[in-house]
């Protein structure tokens, strides 16, 4: 993955429309993060350590999710609370992970993450239904560091 190529792709609008519609179908919370820092740490634990440090786990449910990218490292990770691990089981992340993998291959990163954003809906709405009283607990915008 070209890390000049991503960010001049990524589509933050349609990226959050995306984030809100999946969200009308699903009390669970979808967020996605671009970090443009090269370290040594390995993906999935500074995926691990943002999702704490963005209030992730402060759900009503436990059933955030974060979809971490790190494309100078050419590298993504999923992360999600312990509401999801308990219901939707190892097939998420099995799902999830093929949509981004399968669009940036072919060098579609904002169509990856629309994918991803669209089947993680789907799979959260089967076991976290969206109630009438639904609020909007984490903010649907694209961070960056
Ligand atoms: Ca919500
Ligand atoms: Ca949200």
């Amino acid at each position: 993955m070209n890390a000049r190529e991503f960010l001049h792709q990524i589509d933050d609008t349609r990226i959050v429309e995306a984030i809100k519609a999946a969200e009308l179908r699903t009390s669970g919370e979808i967020r996605v993060f671009v970090s443009h820092r090269k370290r040594k740490a390995p993906v999935l634990e500074r995926a691990a350590a943002r999702f704490e440090k963005l209030g992730m786990s402060a759900t009503q449910n436990r059933n955030a999710v974060l979809l971490y990218l790190a494309p100078r490292d050419r590298e993504f990770a999923i992360v999600g609370d312990k509401g999801i691990h308990e219901k939707c089981g190892p097939g998420f992340w099995v799902s999830v992970s093929q949509e981004i993998q399968e669009h940036f291959r072919r060098g579609n990163y904002t169509e990856g993450l629309l994918a991803a954003i669209d089947r993680a809906g789907d799979l959260l709405a089967q076991h976290f239904s969206r109630k009438p009283d639904d609020r909007d607990e984490l903010p649907n915008d694209v961070l960056r560091d």
